[in-house]
């Protein structure tokens, strides 16, 4: 895709990890005009970014729990409709009570709700029966909220073309091997390829290696403790509800089922300790636990049952080893600037949801900004994000029919097969698109 001699050997910085904090990050350098490199050691989105449950969250799902993630949530819900409506789908969000003890936490949700400025409405059980046939007829209550459907992939691949026309450089299949620090400051990157190794020099570096954060970390002796708490969901090939459908109460196993496109539904979560990163185990029992809880609000999901299950891994931000309960941790996101440890212009993003990645972001460049002298202030949050033209989109369907697809973007495509992504046909189509500049550019 890129031809790595061609890279230029200078980067005022140079951001590991293409998930969507990663990809923001790049976008939002490069809308300042710095010349930024991004690289990741797969396909962008190959990590927890192309493996979600899919949801723009509202935020109601924290507002009881977690507040500052909530107002997060539902600032973010809002910016990433009016920049990105091409990538995500406004199906709203039912909060539903089936057990007295969620029919009494529903005014507790409710008002910490609008403490965090989320909007909500009432929903009448029957009414709710009308819009939702699927729904148990146990329902006690429900409220509306704003969730939506977000394709992340498509998303970030969005905000890549808009970096790339503004000059930034992106790499796949590129591991970050060692950072370079000189006289306390970062100084440059070390990265192996499948074409071999190469060095690029840089003044700032943004660590968004989401769960792999404390690795890279490491690269320059400094220390992240993230805790990978890992989930699973399950997908079901049926229409199941209309809107997304919540368990009226804290955020739990198997709390939320997710209408992610035709024909296509997702029951999830789980959360339990990873202990490879790399390698997250899958068994029945994760099965067993969601197929419990989310057919007790939608009981027909127990009758279809899972296609298919996949995980990933939420990079937790970890508190003086406080907190221990996996679904107490914070949602909401860290950015620590290293240089009151001795490494200036190397600066961690870490935490947070899909939702918030632009807004993360925002604050990991603006945190970079004063150690390698770039303008403060950004633009992600008014910069309008474009859908492939139809001309685009006509020459990667060529593309595709007549078997150009090959190499690393084959392997980028198997591996959204694996991913949420596989149950769409376009996000399959963008990293075309996005190969395509990357070539030009050469
Ligand atoms: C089960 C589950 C469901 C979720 N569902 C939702 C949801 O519905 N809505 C929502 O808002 N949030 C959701 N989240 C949270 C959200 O997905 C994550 O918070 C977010 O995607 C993290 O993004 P990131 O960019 O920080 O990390 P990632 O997406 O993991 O990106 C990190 C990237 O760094 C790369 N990398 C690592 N090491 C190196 C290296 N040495 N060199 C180069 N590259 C490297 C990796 O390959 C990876 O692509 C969910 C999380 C989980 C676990």
């Amino acid at each position: 895709m890129v031809d790595k001699r061609d890279l230029g050997n200078y980067y005022d910085v140079v951001v590991v990890g293409g998930g969507i904090v990663g990809v923001f990050a790049t976008l939002d350098l490069a809308l300042r005009g710095v010349s930024v490199l991004l690289l990741e050691r797969r396909g962008i989105c190959s990590g927890t970014s192309g493996r979600s449950h899919g949801m723009l969250h509202s935020g109601a799902r924290y507002a009881t729990t977690d507040p500052k993630a909530a107002e997060e949530c539902i600032r973010e819900n809002r910016i990433l409709s009016e920049i990105a409506p091409h990538c995500i789908r406004d199906v709203g969000g039912f909060f539903v009570s089936v057990t007295p003890e969620e029919e009494e936490y529903h005014h507790l949700l409710v008002s910490s709700c609008r403490r965090a400025g989320i909007p909500t409405s009432e929903v009448d059980v029957d009414l709710l029966k009308k819009l939702e046939p699927n729904i148990t007829p146990e329902a006690r209550s429900a409220i509306l909220v704003p969730d939506k459907v977000v394709y992340a992939r498509d998303l970030a691949l969005s905000a890549l073309l808009v970096a790339l026309t503004r000059g930034a450089s992106v790499v796949e299949g590129a591991f970050v091997e060692g950072v370079r620090v000189e006289g306390g400051q970062v100084a440059g990157v070390e990265a192996s390829t499948p074409s071999g190794v190469f060095k690029v020099r840089c003044r700032g570096l943004v660590n968004a290696a989401g769960p792999w954060c404390g690795e890279v970390a490491k690269k320059a002796g400094l220390s992240v403790e993230v805790i990978p708490a890992a989930g699973v969901m399950g997908v079901a090939s049926a229409n199941l509800t209309r809107h997304i459908i919540n368990r009226m109460r804290p955020p739990s196993d198997g709390d939320i089922i997710v209408p992610y496109s035709a024909g296509v539904t997702i029951a999830g979560t789980t959360a339990k300790l990873a202990e490879d990163l790399d390698r997250i185990e899958v068994d029945s029992e994760d099965a067993e636990i969601l197929l419990q809880e989310c057919g007790e609000v939608v009981p027909a999901l127990r009758t279809i049952g899972f296609s298919r299950l996949y995980a990933s891994i939420r990079p937790l931000i970890a508190k003086n080893g406080a907190e221990t309960d996996l679904r107490e941790m914070t949602r909401s996101f860290e950015v620590i600037d290293h240089s009151e440890e001795g490494v200036r212009g190397f600066v961690t993003a870490v935490g947070g949801k899909l939702t918030t990645g632009r807004l993360i972001a925002e604050n990991a460049v603006n945190a970079i900004a004063r150690h390698v002298g770039i303008p403060t202030g950004s633009f992600t949050e008014r910069t309008r994000l474009n859908p492939p033209s139809r001309e685009e989109a006509r020459e990667i369907r060529g593309a595709l029919e007549s078997g150009e697809v090959v190499g690393q973007l084959r392997t980028m495509i198997d591996e959204s097969l694996e991913a949420i992504d596989g149950e769409r046909y376009w996000s399959l189509l963008l990293p075309l698109v996005f190969a395509k500049r990357m070539g030009e550019r050469r």
